[in-house]
C-alpha cells in the first residue's frame, strides 16, 4: 500500500568535494515529479566505489553548493508524474542511473531510468545487483562474449561488482583468475567461483599469472584498480589481449603510455562506462534476476548500514575490509 508522502524527508548531502567527512544527513522538502518522472520511496540503496568519486570530486558530476549522492537503489513508486504510462504507484523498481541523490528516503527518477523488480526479489538484493549485477552483464556478455573455458585476469575479486563476476563466469564455465588483498578475500573468490586467486599482499600478479597459465598469460583483463594495477595488467595479457580499465579504485591512470601496448605485444585497451551498454536494460535485468533466482548467482550483501551512516559506508569501502556489496536503509 502507498502511504500518505510526507512533506519532509531525510537524506545525504555534501556542499563540498572531499573526504567521507563532506557528508551530511539532512531533512529535505519532499520534491514532487515532474513530466516523464517518478518520486520512489527507497526500501534499500545501494553504495558503489562510484560514489565515492562523486563525492571526493575525481568525478565533478555533481552540481554544488549543494548535491546528494547516489544514482542507485530499490523501493516502490510513491507518485508518477504526468506522461508516465507504465508505472503506477506501488510498483516495485530498482534504478541504478537516477542523478545524483539516490542516498535519500525518497527520490525523483526518470521513468525511463526504472527496473521492474521480479516478485520474489528482494528491495535488497536488486539495490545490491542492479548496478554491480549489469556492470558484469556487460563485461562478461557484451565487451567479451565469454564462454566455457575462457580465461581471464579479474582484479578485487571479492568485491561487490567482483563476487557476482566470479559467479556469473563461474556460470558460463569460464575460469577467472581473482585477485584480492587478504587470504580471506581470496578465500571467498574461491568458494563464489574463482578458478585461482592472487593475493596481491604477498604476491605479484604478473609472476603468478605466468605461472599459473605455465608461461601463456591471458587473453582478458579486467581491471578496477587503475593507477596501481596499469603495468601489471600490461604484463599479464597475451598477444594482441584487451585490457578492460573500468575503474580507479586506486586512482585513475593519468600516464599511460600508448607505446605500451605495442611492448606488451599489440594489445587493445578499452576505458568502458555501464552508461555505454545500456542498450537493452530489461534484457539485461531479465538475465540477471533470473540467475539470482536460480541460485546461480548469490548476493552478498556483507555490510549494512542506516542511511545516516553513509559516512562509514564510504570509509569501509576505502579502507578495502569489505567483501560482496554495501547497502544503506532509511528509518522504517
Ligand atoms: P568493491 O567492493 O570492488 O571495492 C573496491 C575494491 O578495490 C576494494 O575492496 C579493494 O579490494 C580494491 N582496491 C584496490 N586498491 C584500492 C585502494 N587503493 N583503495 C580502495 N580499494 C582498493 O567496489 P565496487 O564493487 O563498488 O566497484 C568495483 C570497481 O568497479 C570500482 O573500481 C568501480 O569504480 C568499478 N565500476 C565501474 C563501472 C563502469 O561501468 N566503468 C561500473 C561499476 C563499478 P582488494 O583490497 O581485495 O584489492
Amino acid at each position: 500500500a502507498v502511504h500518505e508522502t510526507p512533506k519532509t524527508a531525510k537524506r545525504i548531502e555534501f556542499d563540498e568535494f572531499g573526504p567521507s567527512s563532506v557528508l551530511k544527513y539532512v531533512e529535505v522538502e519532499v520534491p514532487q515529479p515532474k513530466e516523464g518522472e517518478v518520486l520512489v520511496k527507497n526500501y534499500a540503496i545501494g553504495v558503489n566505489f562510484i560514489d565515492t568519486y562523486q563525492r571526493s570530486g575525481l568525478y565533478r558530476v555533481a552540481k554544488l553548493p549543494k548535491s546528494g549522492l547516489g544514482t542507485e537503489a530499490a523501493g516502490v513508486i510513491q507518485v508518477v508524474g504526468s506522461g508516465v504510462s507504465e508505472f503506477e504507484p506501488g510498483s516495485r523498481v530498482c534504478y541504478y542511473r537516477s542523478s545524483l541523490g539516490a542516498y535519500a528516503e525518497y527520490h525523483i527518477v526518470p521513468a525511463s531510468a526504472l527496473v521492474k523488480i521480479p516478485d520474489d526479489i528482494d528491495y535488497d538484493i536488486a539495490a545490491a545487483s542492479i548496478l554491480k549485477g549489469l556492470t558484469v552483464h556487460y563485461l562478461l556478455r557484451q565487451i567479451v562474449k565469454v564462454k566455457k573455458g575462457d580465461i581471464g585476469l579479474f582484479t578485487a575479486g571479492a568485491g561487490g561488482v567482483g563476487l557476482i563476476a566470479m559467479q556469473w563466469a563461474r556460470h558460463l564455465g569460464a575460469k577467472l583468475i581473482a585477485t584480492a588483498s587478504s587470504h580471506q578475500k581470496c578465500e571467498l573468490a574461491k568458494k563464489y567461483g574463482a578458478w585461482q586467486t592472487i593475493n596481491t599482499s604477498e604476491e605479484d600478479t604478473a609472476q603468478r599469472v605466468l605461472e599459473i597459465t605455465e608461461g601463456k598469460k591471458v587473453p582478458v583483463v579486467f581491471d578496477s584498480i587503475g593507477k596501481d594495477t596499469w603495468q601489471s595488467s600490461l604484463k599479464c595479457l597475451s598477444r594482441r589481449g584487451l585490457l578492460i580499465s573500468y575503474g580507479n579504485a586506486s586512482g585513475p591512470v593519468t600516464d599511460a603510455n600508448v607505446g605500451d601496448l605495442a611492448a606488451n605485444g599489440s594489445l587493445f585497451l578499452t576505458r568502458p562506462t555501464l552508461w555505454d551498454y545500456s542498450d537493452d536494460v530489461p534484457g539485461m535485468a531479465d538475465e540477471l534476476f533470473s540467475l539470482i533466482r536460480s541460485g546461480a548467482i548469490k548476493i552478498e550483501i556483507n555490510q549494512r548500514y542506516d542511511l545516516k551512516d553513509a559516512k562509514a559506508a564510504h570509509d569501509g569501502l576505502a579502507s578495502r575490509n569489505t567483501t560482496g556489496a554495501t547497502v544503506l536503509y532509511p528509518e522504517e
